[in-house]
């Protein structure tokens, strides 16, 4: 996408550089290129809005605004400027209200500001203009999917699969809406300050007891925040199945007990009966669902290695689990835990997490471990391993491969597989 808007910009500045007879806008055109050329987008948008004053009826320079605008935008979302971001695609879309590109970047700088409203009418504007956009209907659909409009998610994701039937995203998200559409019909919902409890309005007991659960999620919450010392923006949608609704998802291993995919998945019979073992598990996900918050794009060794220290899982039955395993290698870091088919490698994978975390946090407790995900936060550029490496090379001195040989030789375990 951002080649070609270049390219449309250059495009239209060759095509307005001729048969002009205001040689003052001329030259601010030219100004304008030289300025695009060399990725000045504000300097260029500032030529193209003053060559506008003088010429108001140019509709290429008024196109031309409109890609300046994008442009700036893309760079003020990379700099986390998404405020200002949002305000310049929206500026954009006011020159060139045409550009599918420019409403397509507008609402996804809204559906980040939580502006759910202005998003939903950016995408669908930006579908308007673009219908053959698989890209643009899955982003609309995930959007009416994150807020349980499964239906109208299901029909726009069926439409985007016919326009990328190989698409496997496409495909989940398609699958999920629609399951989730079929599971949660009839479920009732309580909120609080940070969460929305969904659960099966016709169980009985379980809505008498709500209220003590959502009380457990905002203590938790509290504690989150006391550890991490930031907090996601959006409320945490907790979804309480029966056991058989919960293997209903399918979509993950028999040994898995509950989930995060953007929602909290736990199953639940009976809370009374599973109080203690059900508010470890809330602790666990929650864990996953803040780290997410602040950072979308952390690995699953350090989304589990704190998700299980929060909960309170023992480090010494971990150390005892891996002593003299192999550990995990870094190259494997981004695989998906849940995701894993035999439960005692999964197991391994989990203890392995616990016990590199507890190191991390022996070393310089959680201030550290805050440090580190700042780092990966600012850290910009590469992949997600070598983000992680350069951050925890920056505040433990060690990337994951050292570290890793670091836990193995102080509690004896196994090294990494080469
Ligand atoms: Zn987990």
């Amino acid at each position: 996408m951002r080649p070609l808007a270049t390219f449309g910009a250059c495009l239209l500045l060759a095509a307005s550089s001729t048969a002009q007879d205001n040689p003052r806008v001329d030259s601010l055109v030219k100004g304008a290129k030289e300025a695009f050329k060399s990725k000045d987008w504000a300097r260029a948008r500032t030529y193209l809005r003053l060559a506008n004053r003088l010429d108001p009826k140019r509709k290429d320079v008024a196109k031309w605004i409109g890609l300046s605008c994008h442009r700036l935008g893309v760079q003020m979302l990379e700099q986390k400027r998404v405020y200002r971001a949002r305000d310049m695609f929206h500026e954009g879309t006011s020159w060139y209200p045409a550009n599918p590109h420019l409403w397509l970047a507008l609402g996804r700088a809204a559906r980040t500001l939580d502006r759910a409203k202005e998003a939903e009418h950016a995408f669908r504007k930006s579908i308007d203009l673009d219908p053959t956009s698989a890209h643009t209907r899955c982003r609309l659909g995930t959007m009416l999917f994150e807020q349980r409009r499964y239906k109208e998610a299901a029909q726009v994701l069926e439409s985007a699969q016919k326009l990328d039937p190989k698409n496997k995203l496409i495909q989940q998200l398609l699958e999920r809406a629609r399951k989730d559409g079929e599971i949660e019909q009839g479920f009732a919902e309580r909120t609080s300050r940070h969460f929305l409890v969904r659960f099966h309005g016709e169980r009985r007991g379980l809505g008498k007891f709500v209220p003590e659960i959502l009380r457990h999620l905002e203590r938790t919450w509290v504690a989150l925040v006391e550890r991490l010392q930031a907090q996601p923006k959006q409320r945490i949608v907790v979804l309480l199945y029966t056991k058989t609704e919960f293997r209903k998802l399918g979509t993950t291993w028999d040994w898995v007990r509950a989930y995060y995919d953007g929602k909290v998945r736990v199953p639940l019979d009976s809370w009374s009966a599973q109080k203690n073992r059900v508010q470890k598990t809330l602790r666990h996900e929650l864990s996953h669902a803040f780290l997410y918050g602040i950072n979308p794009m952390l690995t699953p060794w350090l989304h589990e290695g704190f998700a299980q220290w929060f909960e309170g899982e023992r480090v010494d039955h971990a150390r005892d689990a891996v002593r003299g395993k192999m550990m995990f290698h870094p190259k494997w870091r981004n695989k998906s835990f849940i995701g894993m088919e035999d439960a005692q490698v999964a197991a391994r994978f989990y203890a392995q997490s616990l016990v590199l975390f507890t190191h991390l946090h022996e070393q310089q407790g959680l201030s550290g471990v805050r440090l580190l995900l700042e780092e990966i936060g600012r850290s910009k550029g590469g992949s997600t391993a070598h983000r992680e490496d350069r951050a925890l090379r920056e505040v433990f001195g060690n990337d994951l491969d050292g570290l890793l040989r670091e836990v193995a030789a102080k509690h004896r375990l196994g090294t990494p597989r080469r």
